[in-house]
């Protein structure tokens, strides 16, 4: 019955392998990276929410590999500008440009907000796409709000601006293992891996 003998995650991301990783530990079949599955492919992102993008990924390595496969798409929502920049969020005033400026372009564009007008927060989808055309999606969030400065030395990308006020810190703050365990990602891939045990 059980024909599975491999779960591909479609990322090129190390870091977000051993975070896979550790989160499906009890899982007893192996997932694989792109690079591990020996796929070089460049799938256009261009669906208009976080979980059609998972989806695309996933369907479109499931459909080159015959492979259960699982893929992730996520990004920062701040509600004062629309939820800008979304699913944009890699590709916000181009890719190649330093997130000190991109934040600081959102810390500008909310000089007029206050207290709660500030509300933002970190997506992700996670999307699972069997051979036998089943897909699965699953969502976590972190909830903050904009800072007024950049603030923190850990992480990457948007983490110096979201402050998450239940920690009284921004994620840039946070210890990475810290931020792993209250992460959307996090949440997400533990409600993908609670549903997926039902099923492999
Ligand atoms: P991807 O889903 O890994 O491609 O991430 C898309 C983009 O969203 C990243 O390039 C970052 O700009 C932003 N992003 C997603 N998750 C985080 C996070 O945990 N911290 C900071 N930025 C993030």
């Amino acid at each position: 019955m059980n024909k599975i003998d491999k779960i591909i995650f479609a990322t090129s991301n190390e870091g977000k392998m051993d975070e896979i990783r550790m989160i499906m530990k009890d899982c007893k079949i192996p997932v694989v990276s792109l690079k591990e599955a020996g796929i070089n492919a460049d799938i256009v992102e261009d669906g208009e929410t976080f979980e059609e993008n998972a989806v695309i990924k996933a369907k479109a390595i499931m459909e080159m590999t015959g492979c259960l496969t699982l893929a992730d798409d996520s990004g920062l929502e701040v509600d004062y500008i629309n939820k800008e920049p979304g699913v944009y969020s890699a590709r916000y005033l181009g890719e190649e440009t330093p997130y000190s400026v991109k934040n600081q372009s959102i810390i500008d564009r909310l000089c007029d907000a206050k207290g709660s007008e500030r509300s933002a927060r970190f997506v992700c989808a996670i999307a699972a796409c069997f051979p036998d055309g089943r897909t699965f999606t699953t969502y976590g969030t972190i909830e903050g709000e904009i800072g007024y400065e950049e603030k923190g030395e850990h992480g990457f990308g948007y983490d110096p601006i979201l402050y998450v006020p239940e920690y009284g810190k921004t994620t840039g703050e946070m210890l990475p293992e810290f931020k792993n365990d209250i992460s959307h990602r996090g949440k997400a891939l533990r409600l993908m891996w609670e549903k997926l045990k039902e099923e492999i």
